[in-house]
């Protein structure tokens, strides 16, 4: 089984002409609704990505709200279990509020609502599930608490920890040793490893800068760190050794989710037991699939377009 511990949103998402100006109004486009949150995507592209015999759970706060009610349903359309996802009363359920311009420029505001409920007894209460887990995967929509809670918990478990650590924010040096996999992208990796925040610049190129921020949060306690550059693949600093995989050729249209979607992949392919060359393999491509469609959840691909 793989456990997703994190966010569940539902993202609004409007085509406009232009970015407004404040006070301005204007008439957009097309609008829609997307379910999304990193934890949530991530959960289903588990779910797509995984071979039918693992089974994916999540443990995430809702609110009892219309959205809510849709959320659930979208988790259980891609067959997760949902019995650790609890319903907060008086709550909203949380959303991200996208314009999308006729650049493809994105303005996002992002309102955590239920996801801010998450709490470590809600974990504590998701204990027996965390222990059917061969691996756990977190993000940092969630409180840092209950994720730091949840991560010594699946750690002292015994269980295979992935942390995404997006949105980026510092966190303490010793819950690095804790974690297994840290799959940062480029400029997460960055702020975590203290390179100022006026001071990134990264050139997806350079192997050796990004082997450089690696060391950096090696010195912290990280063991195995996986480095998404977008177009450029993976660096992986892994205990077998550091290599770059290159990304696989496609036009991009859309790069929500990208993320989300190679560390689906990756995770499913590892609960399977491949080995780490093929889980980075299998994320890379169904992250390139997912970059060739519109949205987030609605992008990321099941294992037979992957593998066909
Ligand atoms: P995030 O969405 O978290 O910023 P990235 O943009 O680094 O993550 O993308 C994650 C992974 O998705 C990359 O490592 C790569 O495998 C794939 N990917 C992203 N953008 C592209 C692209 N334009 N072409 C091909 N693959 C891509």
């Amino acid at each position: 089984m793989i456990v997703i511990i994190g966010s569940i949103n539902m993202d609004l998402v409007l085509r406009v002409p232009r970015m407004p100006l404040p006070g301005e109004t204007i008439t957009g486009g097309q609008f829609r609704t997307i379910p999304g949150g990193k934890g949530a995507n991530q959960a289903v592209a588990c779910a797509r990505l995984s071979a039918d015999s693992v089974k994916v759970a999540m443990v995430a706060c809702l609110g009892d709200d219309a959205f809510g009610t849709e959320l659930r349903a979208a988790l259980r359309t891609d067959g997760i279990d949902d019995s650790h996802v609890t319903t907060i009363p008086n709550t909203a359920s949380g959303i991200a509020s996208i314009l999308v311009d006729d650049n493809g420029q994105n303005s996002i505001v992002l309102a955590s609502g239920a996801n801010a409920e998450l709490s470590p007894a809600h974990i504590d209460a998701a204990r027996a599930l965390i222990e059917q887990a061969r691996i756990v995967v977190l993000q940092l929509e969630s409180p840092l608490p209950t994720v730091i809670h949840a991560i010594k918990l699946a750690h002292v478990l015994g269980k295979t920890v992935v942390l995404n650590p997006a949105p980026a924010q510092a966190l303490p040096t010793e819950l690095l040793g804790q974690i297994d996999y840290l799959v940062p992208n480029e400029i997460e990796a960055a702020m975590l490893a203290g390179v100022p925040a006026n001071g990134i610049d990264i050139d997806k190129d350079s192997d050796d800068q990004i082997a450089d921020i690696i060391a950096k949060l090696r010195a912290n306690g990280s063991s195995n760190v996986l480095v998404t550059l977008g177009e450029k693949g993976v660096y992986a600093a892994l205990a077998a050794g550091s290599t770059h995989f290159d990304a696989q050729a496609v036009k991009a249209v859309d790069t929500t989710a990208a993320g989300d979607t190679f560390i689906g992949g990756f995770v499913a392919a590892l609960a399977e037991g491949c080995s780490e060359a093929d889980a980075i393999a299998l994320g890379q491509r169904a992250a390139a699939i997912s970059v060739a469609r519109v949205g987030a959840q609605t992008s990321i691909p099941t294992r037979q377009e992957v593998t066909n």
